[in-house]
């Protein structure tokens, strides 16, 4: 579902990305990890093209983001062309960033309506069922002012589903929460890989990548160091710098 090849990124003089090779299979959940300033937000920005690359691919269910390939040269899309990619990539800040003056329906049918075109009687349908998988029935009418941050970070998740993406990228999405609602929010995100999403989740919990994970990426000065399955980059790191980080977390 994603295949990234030798991907950099630069701002300015400073190359943040050096050569980022990673790969996400349909139906599975990477997570990425690793010290601040690593590149793992930027990566993920990078996937769905809110940040232009400097060299390499990246590629979404077989299709190149951001650029078109000619006889070996990359040309930019359109910016229109890049929103409809974008529009199949669901993506969960830390910051939920929900519109304030709508109420958790009317954030939900927003996108499926104005871009999808769907009737507003079947996006409403559906953000109630939606609404109801993260356990938010009964909170439609709410403004986000009126729900607490692990409400709104769900809210934000069902809005992302609303979309039917290919992949949904998360930035680190339990981060901004009191730790008693991080909980809530982790289960969503579990129940949503068990459903079969295809994720990318750059986060520091480490429970969650234990257990829901199939590969760990463990990103630092701009290069993955070590990637594998959990029980391999978190268990049993093969690099120093990995163990150092994780010792760093614990
Ligand atoms: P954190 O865990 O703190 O979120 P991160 O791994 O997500 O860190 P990034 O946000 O990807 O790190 O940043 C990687 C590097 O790129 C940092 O040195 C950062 O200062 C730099 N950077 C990110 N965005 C920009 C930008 N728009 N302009 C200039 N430099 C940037
Ligand atoms: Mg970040």
């Amino acid at each position: 579902m994603i295949d990234a090849q030798q991907v950099h990124k630069s701002f300015g003089q400073v190359e943040v990305l050096k050569g980022i090779d990673l790969t996400v299979h349909p139906g599975e959940v990477a997570c990425l990890i690793g010290p601040s300033g690593s590149g793992k937000s930027t990566m993920l920005r990078c996937v769905n093209h809110l940040e232009k690359i400097t060299a390499g691919r990246i590629y979404v269910d077989g299709e190149l983001i951001g650029y078109r390939e000619k006889n070996g040269e990359l040309y930019e899309i359109s910016a229109k062309e890049a929103a409809r990619q974008r529009a199949e990539i669901g993506m969960v800040f830390q910051q939920f960033n929900l519109f304030p003056h709508r109420t958790a329906l009317e954030n939900i049918i927003e996108a499926p309506v104005q871009v999808n075109g769907e009737s507003v009687a079947s996006a409403t349908q559906r953000a109630r069922e939606l609404l109801a998988s993260v356990g938010l029935a009964g909170k439609e009418q709410n403004y986000p002012s009126q729900l607490s941050g692990g409400q709104q970070q769900r809210v934000a998740i069902a809005r992302a589903v609303a979309m039917r993406p290919k992949l949904m990228l998360f930035d680190e999405p339990t981060s901004a929460l009191d730790p008693e609602l991080v909980g809530d929010v982790l289960r969503v995100m579990k129940q949503l890989a068990d459903d079969g999403m295809t994720m990318l989740v750059v986060t520091h919990e480490m429970g969650f990548a234990r257990e829901v994970a199939d590969t760990v990426a463990f990103m630092d000065g701009g290069v993955v160091v070590e990637a594998g399955p959990p029980s391999q980059v978190l268990d049993n790191p093969q690099q120093e710098r990995t163990q150092s980080f994780l010792s760093s977390i614990l």
